[in-house]
C-alpha cells in the first residue's frame, strides 16, 4: 500500500478570506437542508420508525435541525444480526483492504470538511474553529486508525522452540456497541466506531440523542467509502432504552463507551452480569468525566498562563471533558494573574454559533438547567466573580462565570459541571497545589504553568492524570500525539488515538504445530 505517513490534519481557524467565505456558503447550503429525516441504517437497509427524535438548533432551539428514527427493541436486535452476519466475510478481509476503505472515508470527509462543520455548528452550538477541530480531528482518527491497523496484520513475534512451528497472530474480537456523547458528535463517535472495525469487527453505533444528525452524516461517508454493508450499522435511540438494552445483550463481545461517569458505572455494572446464552466476559471500555485542573506558580509567565486558562475553561462553552475547570493559583501570582483571567474572559463575546462568537450556546435545555443550577450552588459556596447568568436571546446562553474563593472540597471543585463554569482555588505554595489538583475522584487532564524545573518535573512524576500539559492549553490532545484517556473515576484508560488503542479490540491466538 502507498501511503503518505499519519500527519494531523491542520485547524482551520477562517483567518484566510477564502476560507471564510467557503464556511459562509456551507452555513447557508447546510441550513437549506435543514428538516430532513434520517432513517436507522441496519445490515445496509434504511430503516424508518414510528417515533422520531428530533434535533434542534441550541442556538434557536424552535429551529429543527434535522430528524432520526429511534431504534426500539426490535431494531436493536435486527442491528445486533446483521452485525454478527457482517463479521463472518469483514474478518477475513486482508488488512489492506479493510485499511483502504477507512482511507477513503478521510477522503471524503476532507472533501466535505466546510460542510460537516456547518452541521457541528447548527446541531451542537460549536463556533467555527471548535467545529473544525472536531472534523479535523474525525479524519484524523480514521487515518491514523487505517494505518495502525498495518502493524498487528503479520501477528506477534515468538521464541523459536525446537521442533514446533508456532505462531501467534492476532483475530478481532466479533460484534461490539458503540455509545457517544454529544460534546464531539463526530471526532467521538468516528473514532470508536472506526477503531474496533479497521481490526475487523462490526459494530452497532448508538449516537447521543442531540446529535443524531452529524451522526448520519458519517454514516453517509461510510457508505460512499464502500465499507459493506452491516459493518457500521446506524442506531440512534434512546440511552436508557436501546444503549442499556444492547450493552446488557448476551450476543455483545465489546463495548466502547464515552460518556459521563454515572452512566459509564451503570454500563460496567450491567456488562459484567453474565446474561441467559452468553459465552463471553464482555470487553468494557469506558471514557468518563473530568473536574481537571490548571495550577499557576508564581514563576510562570502569567500572561500566557491567563490565556490558556480561558482558552481551556471557556472553550465550546466548556463542555469539554479536558476542559480546565479548576484554576489553582498559588499565592504570590494570584492577584497579577486573576487580574488578566478576568479582564480576558470579560472580553469574550457570547452569542449564536453561525455568527462564530468566542462562545456559543450550551448544548441543550437541560445542559442550561444543570449549568445554571450550579452556578446557583456556587453562590453559597464561593465568592461569583464574574458571569453567572443567563444571557438575553433565543438559545441556551449562559454568560462565562468565574467563582473565587473555592474551597478544594466545594462541591463546585469536585463535581463536573460541563458548563463555563471556572472554580479559582488559591492556595499558599506549589507543593499544596499539587496536593489540591490530585484531590478528587478524576483524572483526566491537568496543566501546569511554571519556568521551574524541578516543579514540572515533580508534576511529571506526580499529578495524577491521563494527560498532563506543560505551560500550554490542557484541551485540543492531537490524535497520534497525545494519547487521550483518564485515569481512577475518569474511565479504563483506553488512550484514544494512541499507538495501542486497537490491542483493545483485538484478542491474539497462539498456534503451535509438533513437526
Ligand atoms: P451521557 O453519559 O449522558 O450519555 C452518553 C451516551 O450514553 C449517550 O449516547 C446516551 O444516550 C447514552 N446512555 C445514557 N444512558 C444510558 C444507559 N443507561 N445505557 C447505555 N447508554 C446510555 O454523557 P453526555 O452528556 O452525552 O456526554 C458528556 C459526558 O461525556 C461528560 O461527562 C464528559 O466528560 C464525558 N466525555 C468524556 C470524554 C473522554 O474521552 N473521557 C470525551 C467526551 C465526553
Amino acid at each position: 500500500m502507498t501511503t503518505e505517513p499519519y500527519r494531523p490534519e491542520p485547524i482551520e481557524t477562517f483567518q484566510s478570506k477564502e476560507a471564510f467565505e467557503a464556511m459562509r456558503q456551507a452555513l447557508a447550503e447546510v441550513r437549506a437542508q435543514f428538516g430532513r429525516h434520517y432513517p436507522l441504517i441496519i445490515g445496509g437497509e434504511r430503516v424508518d420508525t414510528k417515533e422520531a427524535i428530533t434535533s434542534t438548533n441550541p442556538s434557536n432551539p424552535a429551529e429543527v435541525v434535522g430528524s432520526s428514527a429511534k431504534a426500539g427493541i426490535a431494531e436493536a436486535d435486527a442491528a445486533l444480526d446483521a452485525a454478527w452476519r457482517a463479521f463472518t466475510t469483514w474478518r477475513d478481509w486482508p488488512q489492506e483492504h479493510r485499511s483502504r476503505v477507512l482511507l477513503k472515508a478521510a477522503q471524503i470527509m476532507k472533501r466535505r470538511q466546510r460542510e460537516l462543520e456547518a452541521w457541528l455548528v447548527y446541531e451542537i452550538g460549536k463556533n467555527w474553529t471548535e467545529a473544525a477541530a472536531d472534523v479535523a480531528e474525525a479524519i484524523d482518527f480514521t487515518r491514523y486508525y487505517a494505518l495502525s491497523a498495518l502493524k498487528y496484520k503479520d501477528g506477534a513475534p515468538v521464541v523459536p522452540y525446537p521442533g514446533e512451528d508456532n505462531e501467534a497472530f492476532y483475530i478481532p474480537l466479533g460484534m461490539g456497541v458503540v455509545i457517544a456523547p454529544w460534546n464531539f458528535p463526530l471526532a467521538i463517535l468516528t473514532g470508536m466506531t472506526l477503531a474496533p472495525i479497521a481490526v475487523g469487527n462490526c459494530v452497532v453505533a448508538k449516537p447521543a440523542e442531540d446529535t443524531v444528525v452529524v451522526a448520519a452524516k458519517l454514516f453517509e461517508i461510510l457508505e460512499e467509502a464502500g465499507l459493506p454493508p452491516g459493518v457500521a450499522n446506524f442506531l440512534p435511540g434512546v440511552g436508557s432504552e436501546v444503549g442499556a438494552y444492547l450493552v446488557q445483550h448476551p450476543r455483545t463481545r465489546f463495548i466502547n463507551f464515552t460518556g459521563s461517569l454515572e452512566v459509564g458505572l451503570k454500563i460496567n455494572e450491567a456488562a459484567a452480569r453474565l446474561s441467559p446464552g452468553q459465552v463471553w466476559i464482555k470487553r468494557v471500555f469506558l471514557e468518563l468525566g473530568g473536574k481537571d485542573a490548571l495550577i499557576v506558580d508564581e514563576t510562570a509567565d502569567l500572561a500566557a498562563a491567563a490565556q490558556a486558562t480561558v482558552q481551556s475553561a471557556f472553550g465550546f462553552q466548556g463542555q469539554k471533558c479536558s476542559a480546565a475547570s479548576r484554576l489553582i493559583v498559588v499565592d504570590k501570582a494570584y492577584d497579577l494573574l486573576m487580574e488578566q483571567v478576568l479582564h480576558r474572559t470579560e472580553g469574550l463575546i457570547v452569542g449564536p454559533a453561525e455568527e462564530n462568537p468566542d462562545l456559543g450556546p450550551l448544548a441543550s435545555a437541560q445542559q442550561e438547567q444543570t449549568v445554571l443550577s450550579y452556578i446557583q450552588l456556587g453562590q453559597q459556596e464561593a465568592r461569583l466573580a464574574l458571569g453567572g447568568r443567563k444571557l438575553e436571546g433565543g438559545g441556551y446562553f449562559v454568560a462565562p462565570t468565574i467563582f473565587e474563593g473555592v474551597p478544594p472540597h466545594a462541591r463546585i471543585a469536585q463535581e463536573e459541571i460541563f458548563g463555563p463554569v471556572l472554580s479559582v482555588i488559591r492556595v499558599p505554595d506549589f507543593d499544596a497545589a499539587l496536593e489540591v489538583a490530585n484531590d478528587t475522584r478524576y483524572g483526566l487532564t491537568g496543566g501546569v504553568f511554571s519556568r521551574k524545573r524541578e516543579r514540572l518535573e515533580r508534576a511529571r512524576r506526580e499529578f495524577h492524570v491521563g494527560n498532563l500539559y506543560f505551560n500550554r492549553k490542557i484541551t485540543g490532545a492531537l490524535v497520534g500525539v497525545q494519547p487521550f484517556g483518564g485515569f481512577n473515576l475518569s474511565g479504563t484508560d483506553t488512550k484514544a488515538g494512541g499507538p495501542d488503542y486497537l490491542l483493545n479490540f483485538l484478542q491474539m491466538k497462539s498456534v503451535t504445530e509438533r513437526f
